[in-house]
């Protein structure tokens, strides 16, 4: 055993180098570091009773992104004379046996809102405190930290993004320079039995080579991450203009949006850098646009999602929220499925589900067509069952945001015009006319004649057998008619938004009573 004592840096997401506090404070005053990543088999493990390959809680294509994005940290680590040391099994129990085995005197991590982290890190942080084990978790994930905002607010999240921006005002640490990169680490210290390996494969981890014919396109890792900063950033005037929801959700080829998201998610990108990168853009331009439309405001968007999820108990559920309507959705296992595997006959939205499965990324009102249609829109299917969905194949995934914009699409919450439904049919065709991005995800649809590629039922059979795709045959009819379906969807919304002013009517009422 090596004489001297060491700090133990647990990544979890947070995987990078630059702007990482919880790496900036292990490394300091310390003879070893010891940067430890844990992999969970109950995240990783193939299911092979899963609808696609993965596990039961992540989609392939995550998986990979994750083991691309080890990788990339490992070689980044190694740069500066360290490594990552990998280890397996349930993380909240390999880390306090690290901290039993290894002469550990310091604890870093990034502190993390998601419930699932909340709970491993009491445990962990009581181990370390009745070890004697110094623990420094600090805010990095998030430009704020979601319980200062909650704190400026009596205690309650903002549910509006104006007051949230109110109440947020600028980032304390706005004005002054990040710390970027460390130029050298601690050598590791001495893991004595403790099993380390190297990043695994997925091979490794027991998926077979799945012949999936196309990819994501994105690939993990902070140096990724940093390049496509760059690239989105570099000209001026696309980040000074930036509008959403301008921009069209079709294009693939060259995306409307930055695709930062997967690498926020792993933090391979800080936001806070990202923020302070647009803000010196900003300072060299006339004139720009602002939140909630601007690239800016689009990190503001993230931060209220965390911000309230944090803040409201049951956030992820209809059962037991108090900013959730309840509504009586639709439990039908086959409508989910047609949607899930893309075989709801729209075109329109079976290419979303395709991208999705595909690349585990969607432009943004993408995302939005495809949760209006399953839930409000046309299919009445509860979003709970859409969002595990997205949680599993979006490379994005993300606890907060995710579970944030599925209540806001499906009007359970933030958002309550249920009457404004998007067309399965017209809307894309705004955009794309020619139905490029359907031809592409469905090749099945790709000699169909543009007049009926968003409505290929409509086609005369002499055209669907040019095309080659019959309809019934080749490609399903749609699932559901959207007029009377989106009907008979509002005439139910209208039914439970008046149900659920009665049941608060009721509440208060007794509230009031017990209050006399
Ligand atoms: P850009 O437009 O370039 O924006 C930059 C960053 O701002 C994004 O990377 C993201 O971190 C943040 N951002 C942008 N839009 C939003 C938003 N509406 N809410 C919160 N943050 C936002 N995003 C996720 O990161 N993870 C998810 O699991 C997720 N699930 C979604 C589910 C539904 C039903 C919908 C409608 C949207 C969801 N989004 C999710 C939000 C949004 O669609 C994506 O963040 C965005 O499309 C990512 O692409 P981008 O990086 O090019 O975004």
């Amino acid at each position: 055993m090596a004489f001297g004592s060491g700090s133990l840096v647990w990544f979890r997401k947070g995987l990078r180098i630059h702007d990482n506090p919880a790496l900036e404070f292990a490394s300091k005053g310390t003879d070893f570091l010891y940067p430890v990543f844990v992999v969970d088999p109950h995240y990783m493990k193939p299911d092979p009773d899963a609808f696609s390959p993965g596990s039961s809680l992540a989609g392939l294509n995550r998986i990979r992104f994750l083991l691309e994005s080890l990788v990339d940290l490992d070689s980044n680590l190694k740069k500066l004379g360290s490594r990552l040391l990998v280890l397996k099994g349930e993380p909240g129990e390999v880390i306090i046996r690290c901290l039993e085995q290894w002469n550990v005197k310091k604890l870093c991590f990034e502190y993390d809102t998601e419930p699932y982290y909340q709970a491993m890190d009491v445990r962990v942080k009581e181990y370390a405190s009745a070890a004697g084990i110094e623990v420094f978790s600090p805010v990095s994930h998030t430009l704020f930290n979601p319980a200062d905002i909650i704190q400026k607010n009596g205690g309650k999240p903002p549910l509006t993004y104006q007051s949230f921006l109110k109440l947020a005002g600028q980032p304390s640490w706005a004005s002054c320079p990040l710390s970027i990169t460390s130029t050298s680490l601690p050598p590791v210290g001495d893991f004595g039995n403790c099993k380390i390996s190297e990043v695994p494969t997925v091979t490794e981890l027991g998926y077979e080579d799945t012949g999936q014919d196309e990819l994501t396109p994105f690939r993990g890792g902070e140096s990724e991450a940093l390049k496509r900063l760059r690239d989105s950033i570099s000209d001026n005037q696309w980040v000074a203009n930036f509008e959403k929801p301008k921009g069209d959700p079709s294009a693939f080829l060259k995306p409307a949006t930055t695709v930062l998201s997967p690498y926020l998610k792993f933090g391979c990108l800080s936001s806070r850098y990202f923020y302070q990168c647009l803000q010196d853009i900003y300072k060299n331009v006339k004139k720009h646009t602002s939140p909630p439309v601007s690239l800016v405001g689009q990190l503001l968007w993230r931060e209220f999602f965390y911000t309230v999820a944090f803040g409201t108990p049951n956030f992820d559920q209809m059962k037991d929220s108090r900013i959730c309507k309840q509504i009586p959705w639709n439990n039908n296992e086959d409508l989910l499925a047609a949607w899930r595997d893309a075989r709801t006959g729209y075109p329109w939205i079976d290419a979303i589900m395709v991208q999705l499965r595909k690349w585990g990324w969607m432009h943004h009102l993408a995302r939005h067509c495809v949760a209006c249609f399953l839930t409000r829109g046309d299919l009445f299917v509860h979003w709970e069952k859409g969002r595990d969905v997205f949680g599993r194949l979006l490379i994005d995934s993300d606890w907060a945001i995710n579970n944030g914009n599925w209540l806001w699409l499906s009007c359970s919450s933030f958002f309550y015009q249920y009457n404004r439904i998007y067309s399965p049919v017209s809307f894309g065709k705004k955009y794309d006319p020619n139905g490029e991005y359907i031809r592409h995800f469905l090749p099945v649809l790709k000699d169909m004649p543009k007049e009926y590629i968003y409505e290929p039922w409509t086609a005369p059979l002499s055209i669907q057998t040019k095309a080659k795709c019959i309809v019934g045959k080749d490609y399903p009819r749609p699932v559901v008619f959207h007029d009377s379906a989106s009907k008979e969807c509002k005439r139910r919304m209208g039914e439970a938004y008046a149900l659920n002013q009665k049941l608060n009517g009721l509440v208060s009422e007794q509230d009031l009573h017990s209050l006399r």
